[in-house]
């Protein structure tokens, strides 16, 4: 029987693995797929950073090609289009069976947190049998985050503006963490802009990335303007005269 740890690069995935090390549990492969420039730019150096602290081979499978191929032809991924995530599986079971052949059992490590214990439950697309070493060993998701902090992963400090180290673009994230990306990195933004010109289809329910711009423009401008009045009547207070501010 092989034990394979499907390594996603966040949080959960890195607790998992950390936990598993130090229970001396059995991980015959650690796999990554790299879906390449849609993944943050630090990604490759926590790649290295969680080999060499771990002291740990993690298998990278190079995605990037089919991730290109797919957005030609099917655009951004959605709720019901996951196609991106169809890719990354399939490149994982291919690689397994090439590897360790149709005939070893194989059982897969998933990074479910003990609070997300029911998704257990739901039907996983799996080939294999599936473990949950995180549920078992009872660990939250922030005891997840905190476990990967003590070993010096930080992920870049993604996790200050992101729920999930996934890929950047990805179309499922929060509105306001698309916000972050256009308040804060503006070539990322640029990309944005340009995959959108590429394809016909919306970003994310029905609305493209120019319709989450002038609504990200107009979000900007309040805060601006709550900001300055906040200010305004902050002064106006230290210097004893409670004015009314327009
Ligand atoms: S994070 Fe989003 S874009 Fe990236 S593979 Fe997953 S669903 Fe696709």
């Amino acid at each position: 029987m092989k034990k394979i740890l499907c390594y996603s690069g966040g949080k959960d995935s890195t607790a998992m693995l950390i936990h598993l090390l130090k229970n001396n549990a059995q991980i015959d492969d650690i796999i990554y797929v790299d879906v390449g420039d849609w993944m943050w730019v630090n990604a490759k150096d926590h790649i290295r950073q969680v080999e060499e602290t771990l002291g740990v081979k993690i298998t990278i499978l190079n995605a990037t090609d089919e991730i290109s191929k797919g957005f030609q032809r099917w655009g951004f991924p959605s709720i019901l289009n996951r196609w991106c995530t169809g890719i990354k599986r399939v490149m994982m079971r291919d690689y397994i069976k090439d590897k360790y052949g149709e005939r070893e059992s194989i059982v897969q490590y998933i990074g479910y947190c003990s609070d997300e214990e029911k998704r257990t439950g739901k039907p996983l697309y799996s080939a294999y049998d599936v473990e949950y070493p995180l549920v078992e060993a009872n660990i939250t998701n922030e005891d997840a985050l905190k476990l990967c902090k003590d070993y010096g992963f930080d992920f870049g400090g993604n996790y200050e503006h992101h729920s999930h180290y996934n890929c950047w673009m990805c179309p499922l994230q929060k509105v306001d963490e698309l916000y972050y990306i256009w308040k804060n990195e503006p070539q990322l933004w640029e990309q944005l802009r340009q995959m959108q010109l590429q394809t016909d289809g919306e970003y994310q329910y029905k609305r493209t990335i120019f319709h989450f711009e002038q609504k990200f423009w107009e979000r900007n401008r309040k805060e601006l303007e709550m900001r300055r009045l906040q200010a305004r009547k902050k002064y106006n207070r230290k210097r004893g005269r409670p004015k009314k501010v327009k």
